[in-house]
């Protein structure tokens, strides 16, 4: 089905916003979610392994929307997906064991328009049968869940990208929503790939200094996360940060050798 085109100056005030679909199993789902996405003015869709994809039943869901999954991004891993973002959301179905930043989807719209401007945004949806693993939700800066029945909490995955977008559009209307602050709304935060690095390097600092043991290494680095995903880096402290880690490396290489 073709549509006229017709301007959406919304559409453009959503372009930092993608949403990444994580391995989704059916097809259909993601036509859906195009479908979804478009309808409430979002463009940008990356699919991190997708099971089947192009598919027929995509197309046949996208329904009008099949713009969107010709230049939906295909990515390896969630890594991937989130090049580039300063602040990356994941929905989950399920409260987690572990704790974990929690936003509702209209907190989690506010912020996303706060951030307009300088910073990408993911929106992070998992699996039909096994949503986003942990590991995966601690690449997340917050948990956004949608309130549900709670014997009953699990929406189809479409269904819960059309409410989060939904919700982002909502918040373009600042009458019905008013702006949320982001406390550092002028930097340019560190991407998801710079914050990776940083963790990395981290890890390996702990353990040329004899902090961390690698043998039994219990919830250090999902702790040390959480901390610098509370903080918001900008690109400036990460790299001081990381000066300082550096620094650290070097003296420890010199001791053991002195
Ligand atoms: N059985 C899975 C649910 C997967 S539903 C589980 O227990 O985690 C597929 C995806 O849709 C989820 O990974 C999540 O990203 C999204 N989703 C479904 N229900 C949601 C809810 N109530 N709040 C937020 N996201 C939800």
């Amino acid at each position: 089905m073709m549509e006229a085109q017709v301007n959406d100056p919304a559409g453009m005030e959503l372009s930092h916003l993608r949403v990444v679909l994580v391995e989704t199993t059916h097809p259909g789902n993601i036509g859906a979610a195009a479908r979804a996405m478009k309808n409430m003015g979002l463009s940008r869709l990356y699919l991190v392994n997708p099971a089947r994809f192009p598919h027929a039943d995509a197309t046949a869901r996208a329904s009008g929307a099949d713009d969107l999954l010709a230049k939906a991004v295909s990515c390896a891993s969630l890594d991937e997906a989130l090049t580039g973002c300063g602040l990356v959301f994941g929905a989950s179905a399920r409260l987690r064991t572990i704790s974990w930043p929690q936003v509702d989807p209209r907190q989690c719209a506010g912020m996303a328009a706060a951030a307009n401007g300088n910073t990408e945004v993911a929106l992070v949806f998992g699996r039909e049968h096994a949503g986003l693993t942990n590991v995966e939700l601690e690449q997340c800066h917050y948990l956004v869940h949608i309130p549900a029945n709670p014997a009953f909490s699990s929406l189809n995955l479409a269904a819960a990208v059309q409410i989060l977008a939904y919700e982002m559009r909502l918040s373009l209307d600042t009458e019905a929503a008013p702006p949320v602050k982001l406390d550092r709304p002028d930097t340019t935060l560190a991407t998801a790939d710079e914050l990776a690095g940083l963790y990395r390097h981290l890890e390996q600092t702990m353990i040329d200094i004899g902090f961390l043991d690698p043998a039994r290494p219990r919830q250090l680095m999902r702790r040390l996360r959480r901390l610098f995903n509370r903080a918001h880096l900008d690109r400036m402290e990460l790299n001081i940060l990381r000066g300082i880690l550096k620094a650290a490396q070097a003296r420890a290489k010199d001791s053991s050798r002195g």
